[in-house]
């Protein structure tokens, strides 16, 4: 059983070096402030590109479902053609007996990946039209959860390092697949750049 804590009238935010708890509530969102103490950035200041946010997470989710189907690469070596997709890929480790492996694959090139677009989707449109549900920190910090476990990247490197190693024993050719996933990271990556959550919490403080 956990006692709920009463929430404080002013809006107060913990350095992240020095965890110096600072009062924002009075500090312009388009400002950029830093710690008085450590002198960190607490506060960027940029101007959240809502627009742009929502239409990357769109985009990645249209994308998603070729990323991870469609072939990635496709090889001919000794006389014999083959291709592969990401999960495929996924279900090449299962069968051949690399169970978590595969899983830990899954969780990190597919389902964080997903939910992460997901959400970021949600949270845009949801700020967007300034109507946020009554679960929305949820939202918030199950996007921050799936922001550190996806790491599509890893698996864009796996390609890039395959492709590299196939040459030499056979014809490789680019599928369909990557341009996908590359365009999902692209996505992804505009998604992390634009989003601020300071706005979005306060968006949420101030909603009635
Ligand atoms: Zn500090």
């Amino acid at each position: 059983m956990t006692d709920s804590l009463s929430p404080h009238r002013e809006s107060l935010l913990a350095c992240p070096d020095c965890d110096l708890l600072l009062r924002v509530d009075a500090v312009p969102l388009d400002r950029e402030c830093h710690c008085p103490r450590c002198d960190a950035l607490v506060q960027d200041g940029g101007h959240y590109a809502i627009d742009l946010h929502l239409a990357a997470a769109f985009s990645g989710l249209v994308l998603f479902v070729p990323a991870v189907t469609a072939p990635v690469l496709r090889f001919t070596m000794v006389g014999q053609w083959g291709s592969n997709s990401l999960l495929g890929g996924v279900w090449h480790l299962w069968t051949q007996g690399e169970q978590i492996l595969s899983l830990l694959v899954l969780l990190c090139s597919v389902v964080a990946p997903f939910f992460h677009l997901l959400l970021s989707f949600g949270i845009a449109l949801t700020l967007r039209l300034s109507r946020l549900p009554n679960n929305f920190p949820a939202w918030l910090k199950w996007h921050r959860h799936m922001q550190g476990w996806s790491m599509l990247e890893v698996y864009t490197l796996g390609i890039i390092v395959a492709y590299v190693k196939m040459l030499d024993d056979g014809d490789v050719f680019v599928g369909s697949g990557t341009y996908c996933v590359a365009g999902v990271l692209l996505c992804l990556i505009i998604c992390n750049q634009c989003f601020r959550e300071d706005v979005a919490w306060r968006q949420w403080e101030q909603r009635k």
